[in-house]
């Protein structure tokens, strides 16, 4: 402590680069402080500080896999709000910043705070000055005066907050139970009873006050003896299962509950219980994207141009070629569940019906509509929940169709089945193609990160991840929920992208599954991205180029 307030006093008034003789390692009694990077002036991104305690927090909040990370999650979110109300402008650009990686609703794994004997948070701060001369005051407040006070907030264990921990860890123990259960139940997903669903608004993930909570229709209620409680619930069964209703009646927002229903959720979000499978991805149209090397044969043949669409290639995919190829890359890194909302996708990859099937005969038509695919989709053991509140003729394939009205779920399963034998579809069904999807080998000088031999990796946000030259748009990619996820997938990608010289995308992707903070170096800014999401960013690279696997 001593020879941090010498340093800092040696030092004030100094230019902003003599701040980097207070990187080291500080006794502070409690517990240790590391300043392990320091930014090169004050509008830098902040710099990289460390703090090490001794974990004095009872072991069940911690006792296994589910609430370690989950007590990890919680432990961040009390550092990030004290941090936040400590936080102050002393100076000029970031000097006085103290932040953490901000958590969103979603409990996720992130390199921001370990507990194990000890308690480590990375954190980072904006070192103080005027102008660009050392300010040692502020520092010095900073340091002994306000971070002491988040440590003793949010590292040390305090009686008080006891229940709510316990609650935190309980129920992200309980969620991971729910998601593990479901494929021995035969469901894809599953939305308790009382889950409050919509959000707060387009630009808010908190939940709207005053919603209509969730209820389940009897016929589909399923019930989970959880650790900790049991939660009664809706199960939506594998198979093709179709959610329809009026507009403006709660479709999407289901969707979207299920979408992200492949995390946990923190107590009072209103989806704590609203569960999906790891492997489901949503699914879009998404015209304008790059695509490298994808054989969407099995969707789309025969492009008027010659296109060869078993390696298929464009700067500019069109609305059907950009959604049969999210499928095709989607089923090729393992998802078996697709979500699909009839709002956000291409109509003639949804379905033609009996007129244009007479007008553009099928020969002049190169698509072969998901409609007409899911008798491969479900031998390839895939399953759909698909909103489709414009389009009847799915009734023939469907399993369970749920409607939604005015918020509340029906079941219209055998209602639909009627309905589609009173009036029989008009349509031809075309021949399923079978589904192929081929394995891709991406060479791997076409990921490359550097710009004049420096790296450059930055998430300015959740929707882009600037790699090297290239800017990839991962706004249409919807299962990320952190900026800490793109910075980790633009940092893996890195680092695997030399594996590719002799294995596919599958196995990486495998590979690396559930290990990527694991794999990356020591630094607090990442949360954990599934391997769906590091491929899709991979997919979106513009300047990736793969060698099918012959
Ligand atoms: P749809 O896809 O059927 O057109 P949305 O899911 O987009 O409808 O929902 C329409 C509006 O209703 C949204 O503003 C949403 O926030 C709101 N909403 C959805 N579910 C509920 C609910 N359970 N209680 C209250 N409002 C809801
Ligand atoms: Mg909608």
């Amino acid at each position: 402590m001593r020879k941090l307030r010498d340093r800092l006093r040696r030092i004030d008034g100094k230019g902003y680069k003599a701040y980097k003789e207070i990187e080291g390692r500080y006794n502070f009694g409690d517990y240790t402080l590391f300043i392990e990077h320091v930014q090169s002036d004050p509008f830098a991104p902040p710099s990289a500080c460390r703090i090490v305690i001794p974990n004095m927090f009872p072991e069940e909040f911690y006792l296994n896999e589910s609430r370690k990370v989950a007590f990890e999650d919680y432990l961040t979110r009390v550092f990030y709000e004290a941090a936040s109300r400590k936080s102050k402008r002393r100076g000029s650009g970031k000097s006085g910043i103290i932040t953490i990686l901000k958590p969103s609703q979603q409990i996720l794994k992130r390199s921001s705070v370990m507990a194990n004997e000890n308690i480590e948070a990375r954190f980072y701060v904006g070192l103080p000055a005027h102008g660009r001369k050392i300010v040692a005051k502020e520092a010095e407040k900073i340091f002994f005066e306000i971070l002491p006070e988040i440590v003793e907030k949010s590292l040390k264990y305090n009686k008080v907050e006891h229940e709510k921990i316990l609650e935190h860890v309980k129920i992200a123990e309980d969620a991971d139970f729910i998601r593990e259960n479901l494929r021995k139940h035969g469901l894809v997903a599953f939305v308790a009873n009382n889950s409050i669903l919509p959000r707060e608004s387009g630009i808010s993930e908190k939940p709207l006050r005053n919603a209509i909570p969730f209820k389940s229709p009897d016929s589909l209620e399923v019930e989970f003896e959880c650790p900790n409680r049991s939660v009664k619930g809706m199960g939506i069964k594998e198979g093709v299962t179709l959610i329809v209703g009026g507009a403006y009646h709660g479709k999407s927002t289901l969707l979207d509950a299920i979408a992200k229903g492949i995390y946990n959720h923190v107590p009072g979000d209103g989806r704590e219980f609203a569960i999906t499978r790891e492997d489901a991805v949503k699914i879009r149209a998404e015209d304008g994207r790059y695509v490298a090397n994808v054989d969407i044969s099995s969707f789309i043949s025969c492009l008027p141009n010659g296109t060869d669409t078993s390696n298929f290639c464009t700067t500019n995919a069109s609305g059907s070629t950009s959604q049969a190829a999210n499928i095709c890359e989607a089923l090729e890194v393992g998802a078996k569940l697709l979500l699909i909302d009839e709002d956000t996708s291409a109509t003639n990859l949804m379905m033609r019906d009996r007129r244009m099937q007479e007008l553009v005969p099928k020969e002049k038509e190169p698509i072969t509509p998901i409609i007409d695919m899911i008798p491969s989709l479900r031998s390839f053991g895939v399953s759909i929940i698909m909103i489709a509140g414009g389009i009847g003729e799915y009734f023939d394939v469907a399993d369970t169709v749920i409607m939604m009205d005015k918020y509340v779920a029906k079941d219209v399963t055998e209602k639909a089945k009627k309905i589609a034998m009173k009036f029989t579809s008009m349509r031809k069904r075309e021949k399923p193609r079978e589904i192929k999807v081929r394995d891709r080998y991406p060479l791997p000088e076409t990921i490359n990160p550097y710009i004049k031999e420096k790296v450059k990796i930055k998430a300015p946000d959740m929707s882009k991840l600037q790699f090297g030259k290239y800017t990839i748009d991962l706004s249409k990619v919807e299962q990320i929920v952190e900026r800490g996820q793109v910075k980790a997938i633009g940092d893996i990608l890195h680092k695997i992208a030399g594996d590719f010289k002799y294995k596919s995308i599958r196995e990486v992707m495998d590979e690396i599954d559930g290990k990527i903070i694991a794999m990356l170096p020591p630094k607090g800014e990442y949360a954990e991205p599934r391997k769906y999401e590091v491929a899709f960013a991979l997919n979106r690279l513009r300047s990736l180029k793969c060698r099918q696997k012959s």
